[in-house]
């Protein structure tokens, strides 16, 4: 059963919850002096209109007709009651998810991508750049690009580009260049190879290659599709869409759960629903993220870098630290080393909680959910559905009635290798070792 909205109920504002914040969110500090940032530090990475979003403190930003005419190739998307899973789990609990997988490129990202390249081409720039593992947020933003006529360049993790060249062609299908990193393009790249000719890369170098290029280039910017401010708030659409779904079912979720990798789908889905709970609402929100990467539950909450090689501002956040390299696990968009600042600040005030899987379980519950609802979910939104499952099986025990509702944030066609591997028993689980600094 599912819950459509007609699209003259697409939300037209963004949700900024940092404005109905108690205690302020710590600033981004300096690396140097340890000063808070000015905004103008940040102009040779992104254009003003996103700086502006990234410190705002209005409670909401309007959305421009010209991203919601985008946002109506996709939006609004489907929210489900999952009767048959319910079934199967023969559980008293209501269990609903909200379906990102419906974009183009097939996750949420695509809700911020947009965003971020209509804002590039209002500043008049020409070109973005940015940096991808598995593709997925590559493909967003080379989909996002192509739209609005901007030229994309994506460095690809080089182990990535040769064992998963189906999203390297979707984004050359969508008009980007996609580089595998390190490369000779840039020092950063050349440096690396120097030393190493045969390097796999890793999301350090690829960042650095991107940042570098859109340092060096008046019409060129970076682009990020995780972690900061501006990105949760692009988000927030698909919660706006989906209280407004729950009201159409007659319910109200006691609980609401999302995958955790930098923290934007999870915002994207919670932060409106923590609006009423910050008004008073009872509700519990439950991030979900993998045990190899656990910075929500086994981090500090401590000022990091953003990213391995030290070149964005310091961020208050979870962190196992910025040189942590996680495991190779399937779901590569929750193998960020740090937290959403946001995201970070609600669980240091206790107004979200955190969970950790093994890769097991969660495509355990992956083939489950694809059994019972049909969809396959993407590694990363499995883990979602595990810990649903066993919030609706924790209701079943208890015999009591529970709502529950989780972001399914996009669909695995592009992740067939690891249901094979699962479904073949050749699936590792990691646990975390925290790693000595150097
Ligand atoms: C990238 C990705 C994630 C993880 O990123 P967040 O910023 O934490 O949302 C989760 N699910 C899917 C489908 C993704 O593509």
């Amino acid at each position: 059963m599912k819950f459509i909205l007609p699209e003259r109920e697409l939300p037209k504002k963004w949700y900024n919850l940092g404005a109905d914040l108690a205690k302020p969110l710590p600033p981004p500090l300096h690396p140097a002096t340890r000063e808070p940032i000015t905004p103008d530090l940040l102009e040779p990475m992104f254009p003003a209109p996103l700086i502006e979003q990234e410190v705002t403190t209005e409670k909401y930003v309007p959305i421009p007709d010209e991203i919601l005419d985008v946002y109506r190739l996709w939006r609004p998307t489907p929210l489900f009651r999952a009767r048959r899973l319910e079934e199967a789990l023969k559980t008293p609990a209501r269990i609903y998810y909200k379906y990102e997988g419906v974009s183009p490129p097939g996750s949420h990202k695509p809700n911020t991508a947009i965003a971020q390249a209509y804002y590039n081409k209002q500043a008049g720039i020409k070109h973005l750049t940015t940096e991808t593992g598995a593709g997925q947020w590559g493909s967003a933003l080379s989909f996002a690009c192509n739209v609005f006529g901007l030229e994309c360049t994506v460095y690809m993790v080089k182990i990535s580009y040769e064992q998963k060249p189906y999203r390297k062609s979707l984004m050359q299908t969508w008009g980007a260049k996609v580089i595998p990193s390190p490369s000779p393009t840039t020092k950063a790249g050349r440096a690396i190879l120097e030393k190493d000719p045969d390097s796999l890369g890793s999301l350090g170098i690829a960042i650095s290659e991107a940042l570098e290029v859109a340092m060096e280039r008046d019409d060129t910017r970076y682009s990020l599709g995780s972690v900061l401010n501006h990105v949760l708030l692009h988000q927030t659409v698909v919660g706006e869409e989906a209280l407004k779904q729950m009201e159409m079912a007659g319910d109200y979720p006691d609980v609401v759960v999302g995958c955790f990798g930098g923290g934007s789908n999870f915002a994207g889905l919670s932060f409106p629903f923590l609006r009423d709970k910050i008004a008073g609402r009872e509700l519990r929100v439950l991030a979900v993220e993998p045990t190899a990467c656990p910075s929500l539950t086994r981090g500090k909450y401590d000022y990091d870098f953003g990213d391995i090689s030290g070149m964005t501002p310091l961020l208050k956040m979870y962190t196992l630290g910025h040189k942590f390299v996680p495991a190779g696990i399937h779901a590569g968009g929750l193998r960020y080393h740090g937290a959403a600042p946001l995201a970070s600040h609600l669980l240091g005030e206790g107004l979200i909680e955190a969970k950790a899987y093994p890769q097991n379980p969660v495509f355990e519950a992956g083939v489950l959910f694809a059994r019972t609802e049909g969809i396959l979910p993407a590694p990363e939104a499995a883990h979602a559905v595990r810990a649903a499952v066993d919030e609706a099986l924790q209701a079943k025990e208890e015999g009591k009635e529970k709502v529950i509702l989780f972001g399914l944030s996009g669909h695995g066609f592009f992740d067939l290798a690891a249901y094979d591997e699962y479904l073949e028993g050749n699936l590792r689980d990691y646990t975390y070792e925290p790693q000595t600094a150097d």
